[in-house]
């Protein structure tokens, strides 16, 4: 579906609009979508961690609508097949995490683990332990959720999980992402003699990579193959994830801007930009970040919390990185060059490597010679 914009009318503006005046991002009921309805998007956009482009594309408008619904204003329970979804059941979400309980993470979805984890809620304070939280459990969780509160649990547990999984390669399941793919090219240079497009340089390092880590001893699925047919969805890539049970997953773009200046290395892991944030996918960030300065010269344009459902969605700790801009001359200058692409792939092996070293054993960036990793992959 084309993104609803500036200039636009219809019932979906109206009906945009009137969740804009609901979160009291906007005054007024217009019936178009002007400047005013573009900055509240902004807005709303930067709150969620979403990407601000002030357009309302799918993954907005999910947002969107999710936000209309504050925690007491429905009772919550686990629909079958469709599962409630919505703000309220996030807000639900890190009131029990708060206090201990393990939803695994809040992603506003009420599943099989929320309801567990409401029906233990209400065991321990005397009520029927149905798992649905209506207006007597909305009650006791607001008069105890304000007490106990004690750190963010889910990334503690996700954390130790990942930490007690062991140092080794071998057999861990590892899901790389090649961005875009199929009907959808990503971003697209069409000047010069070749047309470069994101989403065949991110499968070929995807197929690159693949081949380091398989060396290395891992697991490797990709979400996709080099070819035609249908573009996934983040949603898809997400589930696809999860069906593999992976231990790490790692989504690879390239960036692209209006202005040829732009350039440089970023990357991104779950985190709302307000404290809560996976640390071991912000740890796995960071270091494949470094990774790839340190051994590309590319410029280091940091790691960011994003909430895409890319990274909220998944349930091991992910990780994108944006590897470069294909607009800027210099970074599409090295980004064509095949043996540029290596390096790139050895920095991200080096970083997963380092993901599974135990703390006090990592060192520094730059010094893993990967090559050497099969060696020791097979004594
Ligand atoms: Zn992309």
């Amino acid at each position: 579906m084309r993104p609803i914009r500036r200039g636009d009318r219809g019932p979906a503006v109206i009906e945009i609009n009137q969740i804009l005046a609901e979160l009291d991002l906007l005054t007024g009921g217009a019936d178009e979508y002007d400047n005013d309805t573009e900055r509240a998007v902004r807005s709303f956009q930067q709150t969620r961690g979403l990407s601000v482009d002030g357009l309302v594309g799918d993954e907005t408008w999910r947002a969107l609508d999710a936000a209309r619904w504050r925690l007491g204003a429905r009772a919550l329970y686990h629909a079958i097949p469709e599962p409630l979804v919505g703000e309220d059941v996030r807000t639900l979400q890190e009131r029990l995490l708060e206090m201990g309980y393990d939803v695994g993470r809040a992603d506003g979805i009420f599943g099989p683990n929320t309801a567990r984890s409401v029906a233990q809620f209400q065991r321990e304070v005397g009520l029927q332990p149905d798992g649905a939280c209506g207006p007597q459990t909305m009650h006791a969780l607001k008069r105890l959720g304000r007490k106990v509160v004690g750190g963010r649990p889910q990334w503690l547990r996700e954390a130790e999980a990942f930490r007690r999984s062991g140092p080794n390669l071998i057999g861990k399941v590892i899901v790389i992402d090649p961005g875009h793919g199929g009907s959808d090219p990503g971003i697209v240079v069409p000047d010069g003699p070749l047309r470069w497009t994101e989403a065949d340089l991110a499968f070929d390092m995807a197929a690159r990579l693949e081949g380091r880590l398989a060396a290395a001893g891992m697991r490797v699925h990709l979400t996709r193959g080099p070819g035609g047919g249908p573009a996934l969805t983040d949603l898809a890539r997400a589930d696809l994830a999860n069906e593999l049970g992976g231990d790490l997953f790692i989504s690879l773009h390239i960036d692209g801007h209006d202005n040829p200046e732009a350039d440089g290395v970023a990357a991104f892991h779950y985190g709302t930009g307000n404290g809560v944030t996976s640390t071991v996918g912000e740890r796995l960030a960071g270091l494949v970040l470094r990774e790839i300065v340190k051994r590309t010269g590319l410029r280091n344009c940091a790691t960011h919390p994003k909430t895409w459902e890319l990274l909220r969605l998944t349930r091991m700790p992910a990780v994108r990185v944006d590897v470069g801009y294909l607009t800027s001359p210099a970074d599409r200058e090295r980004l064509i060059d095949p043996a540029f692409r290596d390096r790139v792939v050895e920095a991200v092996v080096a970083a997963v490597q380092r993901m599974y070293f135990p703390m006090e054993a990592d060192v520094p960036t730059g010094s893993i010679d990967v090559r050497s990793l099969r060696a020791a992959a097979v004594s």
